[in-house]
């Protein structure tokens, strides 16, 4: 029998061992990946299978005796063989590659693509016919032998960027600006491809690697900030060879001399990458106690709303948008009684059509939450230890803290001052370049051929693509359809908004009750977007599928 693997949660760290399974989830010990159920989600920050990697340096454990596997070996799916060869391909065979006609992503036979179990030297014949093409979609019948490909190459011993560097310090560096998940991810698949490049980043925070949609799960984890550090920035630098200055603020760029400026030292970059992320946009509220409203976008965030909420009963949060929801969510399944404002008639408006926002608010309601629809907090005034807000329909409401949640903004102001082109973000091209050369955006400060996606998925994509580019191979990004879990996880939701200004209309249907789904087709019938609640969020795969893709 083939040994058990594991792998490793890209966003947050966490491992997924076979020998274990996650039995909270329903998945048996001995549960190979790819068997896995596609829609099953990271139980710590609630990315998908996609974003785990084969962790090849990890020693995975094995079946304890007696133990049963949850499948027979004859029985595993088509992967389970197909991963085989990674450890049988000898280092001088020939490799070939295949180009998808689509997207012209390429599948390299010596790569492999761990990310959905295909181990490194698997043949091209061997990858699962069901097997799609993981940028736009396509099946293995759209990717096409380039001819010439052939390659003797020993398969990659591992993805990890862990794998021993020399920095050639006297190449001018790539710098990356900010250690989010779009820095950091950008970082790590950049070094996958170029190990001799000096790579610099510089943020204004304390450069520790965490998954910050975990911010929004961790009360009712009770998850301090401390533990939802996965890896401290020395060990990051570590990994990723990297030099990796924290609480440093880049006070200038000069575009022409291809140079940043922080800490008072000038440093020329070959290429530079604005990944300064978003802003939480400021609540406009009077009052006394105006300045008192916390927001949550970062670790430092979470740390100062978590002292705030020691010993507090009540919280006041204003905007029932996803952030705003999902603390509604986070805080009752930890206790707190909550009371969310919000100008709109139901939660995720922007998102979600009236039935299934319903869905959501009744689940929400029915756990104790207590919804102010049709109105906003127009003052916030000390009261004791806490505060009195006072809503534009006149009712009051007492709490303990209040917290923001209205919506981020793209911070732009670096582009700004390199001279880049700024729309409501900072206006990329597909391969991430921005109007200047030589500096590219990333992540949530990006606005990528037009899209403004406040995501993870849309900056995983981009961070493969810009790596590339960084390492020579210009590459362009396409997104195919990419919904969005909402972890309200007393009420799930998965949203694929429909395109802005796009005619059409709903369909709704409730499978059970609060568990809707909805769909939105245009006058041609072609499914633009869908909504589901619930159990009915089971539908995402299937209707996924059917969805056009964002960016071809
Ligand atoms: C509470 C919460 C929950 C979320 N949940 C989900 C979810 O479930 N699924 C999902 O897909 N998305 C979710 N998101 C959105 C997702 O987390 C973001 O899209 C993503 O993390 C953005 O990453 P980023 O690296 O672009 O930005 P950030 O994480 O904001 O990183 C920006 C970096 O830039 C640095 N920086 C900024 N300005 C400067 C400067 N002048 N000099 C130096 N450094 C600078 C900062 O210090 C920071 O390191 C959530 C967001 C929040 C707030």
């Amino acid at each position: 029998m083939a040994e058990y693997k594991t792998w490793e949660c890209i966003v947050c760290g966490i491992y997924y061992h076979e020998a274990e399974g996650w039995p909270d989830d329903g998945i048996a010990p001995g549960t190979r990946w790819e068997d896995v159920p596609e829609d099953w989600l990271c139980p710590d920050c609630g990315v998908g299978k996609e974003d785990f990697e084969l962790a090849t340096d990890v020693e995975s454990p094995q079946m304890v005796a007696g133990a049963e596997p949850a499948k027979e070996e004859t029985t595993a799916a088509p992967v389970a063989a197909a991963a085989e060869p990674a450890a049988t391909v000898a280092s001088n065979e020939v490799f070939r590659k295949w180009e998808c006609i689509v997207c012209g992503i390429i599948y390299d036979e010596a790569d492999g693509y761990p990310e959905d179990g295909i181990a490194p030297g698997t043949r091209w014949e061997d990858v699962p016919e069901d097997w799609e093409c993981w940028d736009c979609g396509v099946g293995k019948e759209d990717f096409e032998l380039i001819e010439g490909s052939e390659t003797v190459a020993a398969p990659a011993a591992t993805p990890a960027v862990a794998a021993a560097v020399s920095v050639d310090n006297s190449l001018e560096p790539v710098v990356i600006i900010g250690t989010g998940l779009a820095g950091y991810n950008l970082a790590r698949e950049f070094r996958k491809l170029d190990k001799v490049t000096p790579l610099i980043m510089v943020t204004s925070d304390e450069g520790e690697f965490y998954s910050k949609p975990m911010l929004s799960t961790g009360f009712t984890k009770n998850k301090s900030a401390a533990d939802l550090v996965t890896t401290a920035s020395a060990d990051m630098a570590a990994n990723l060879s990297a030099s990796i200055h924290i609480l440093t603020k880049v006070d200038a760029i000069d575009s022409t001399a291809q140079t940043v400026t922080f800490d008072g030292k000038v440093v020329k970059y070959a290429k530079l990458v604005i990944a300064s992320g978003a802003e939480c946009i400021t609540v406009p509220v009077q009052g006394s106690a105006a300045a008192s409203v916390y927001t949550v976008n970062d670790l430092m965030d979470y740390a100062r709303f978590r002292t705030a909420m020691v010993g507090a009963k009540k919280v006041l949060v204003i905007g029932a948008g996803l952030i705003g929801s999902e603390y509604a969510n986070d805080l009752t399944g930890a206790g707190v009684s909550v009371e969310v404002v919000d100008p709109m008639p139901t939660p995720l408006a922007s998102l979600l059509p009236a039935a299934a926002g319903t869905a959501l608010k009744n689940v929400l309601a029915e756990k104790g939450v207590t919804f102010h629809f049709g109105t906003v907090v127009e003052s916030l005034d000390s009261n004791g230890s806490g505060v009195i807000a006072t809503l534009k329909n006149g009712t009051k409401v007492e709490a303990d803290v209040v917290l923001s949640a209205i919506g981020v903004r793209a911070r732009t102001d670096l582009a700004v001052q390199a001279g880049a082109d700024v729309n409501r973000g900072i206006v990329t091209d597909r391969s991430l370049e921005t109007s200047v050369k030589n500096v590219f955006a990333l992540g949530d400060c990006a606005e990528v051929a037009g899209h403004l996606l406040y995501y993870i998925a849309p900056l995983m994509v981009g961070a493969r693509a810009l790596a590339k580019t960084l390492a020579g191979e210009r590459t362009e990004v396409s997104y195919s359809a990419m919904p969005v879990a909402v972890k309200t996880t007393l009420c799930p939701v998965t949203v694929s908004p429909a395109p802005r200004d796009v005619e059409g209309e709903w369909t709704i249907e409730e499978e059970a009750p609060n568990s809707v789904k909805a769909t939105f087709h245009n006058p041609q019938g072609e499914l633009l977007g869908f909504a589901l609640t619930g159990s009915a969020t089971s539908n995402k795969d299937a209707l996924t599928k059917q969805l056009p893709a964002i960016l071809v």
